[in-house]
């Protein structure tokens, strides 16, 4: 059924041409992320899971499969989540955890496809300094990449705005900014990045190129949330949905169809949760799926499945 997109993927990659070649550097300007020539774009991919040691879903941070997701699943965009305060994760293991980040950025670059790193935590707060140690990293290795985008709070839980996350944010920020001085960096909202009425409120105003994360599962999230983002939007922030998830376990999901067309209504960038085989309804592959890619129709999940069309319908033409 995709038989025409693998034919362009084809002639893309002959004239050897990638996604971050032909866009360039990112930029926030209003609330629209745009391309090295001013004009929106919509980037439409895949999150790895945490990559924390023994959780499973580290055994996929392989260069191997970002390739395969761009070639038989149309990625633009990746996303290495760096566990952190819990079991195996940087505080306990940085190397290992550096490691994979390294190894899906690394790929990302080798490949032309944008990437985010992620400070993946519900409590960035409480490690501000292990934080700006690692963008001072990521920054000093990565900064002058064009493929790059740093998000600095995967998902606040339920604490204040104004009180806690910004000025956290505002520090990380004024830490990579001292490096690098113009890649997008995304800043977490609270509730679980779904609390961007929040930040539109409040914005951050010291610093330019900054975007506003929100997450929705469609088994949770609807037109509420999509009427909440709409009005942040209205406001002017930019907004990047750094993750998402389907309903699981089906691949009749309307509300997953109604969030791709908000995206492509707003030119908003989406990330799938999650690249992993673990047995819970968001992994798009099955459990003991090939850690190494190259996955045939049988080893996605439904959850794999919806996806893997959702992208291949929304992923930016490279003849456009
Ligand atoms: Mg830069």
């Amino acid at each position: 059924e995709d038989g025409s997109t693998k034919e362009y993927v084809l002639i893309f990659n002959k004239n050897n041409t990638t996604i971050v070649d032909q866009y360039g550097l990112l930029q926030v300007v209003g609330n629209k992320i745009v391309d090295k020539n001013n004009n929106p774009i919509s980037l439409a991919g895949n999150s790895f899971f945490w990559s924390n040691n023994g959780w499973g879903g580290s055994d996929f941070y392989k260069a191997s499969v970002v390739s395969w997701l761009k070639i038989d699943w149309n990625t633009t965009i990746v996303r290495a989540a760096m566990g952190v305060e819990e079991s195996g994760g940087y505080l306990e293991s940085s190397g290992s955890n550096i490691n994979r980040v390294k190894t899906i950025v690394d790929a990302a670059i080798d490949e032309g496809l944008y990437v985010i790193i992620d400070w993946h935590t519900h409590h960035a707060e409480d490690y501000t300094s292990e934080s700006v140690a690692f963008f001072e990293e990521m920054a000093t290795l990565y900064g002058d990449y064009d493929n790059v985008i740093y998000e600095i709070y995967n998902e606040p839980l339920d604490v204040s705005w104004d009180a806690v996350i910004k000025p956290y944010a505002e520090t990380i920020i004024g830490a990579i900014r001292a490096i690098d001085s113009d890649n997008i960096i995304v800043v977490g909202t609270p509730e679980w990045s779904q609390r961007v009425d929040l930040a539109a409120a409040n914005p951050i105003t010291t610093y330019d190129n900054i975007a506003y994360t929100l997450h929705f599962y469609s088994v949770h999230h609807t037109q509420w949330l999509r009427d909440r983002a709409s009005a942040a939007l209205n406001s002017g922030i930019a907004l990047f949905a750094t993750e998402w998830g389907v309903l699981g376990y089906t691949q009749n999901d309307p509300e997953a169809e109604k969030w791709m067309e908000w995206c492509s209504d707003n030119d908003i960038s989406h990330c799938s949760w999650a690249v992993n085989d673990k047995e819970e309804e968001w992994s798009i592959v099955k459990p003991n799926s090939n850690s190494n890619g190259s996955w045939n129709d049988s080893e996605l999940t439904d959850a794999g499945k919806l996806t893997r069309s959702c992208l291949l319908y929304t992923s930016p033409s490279p003849r456009d």
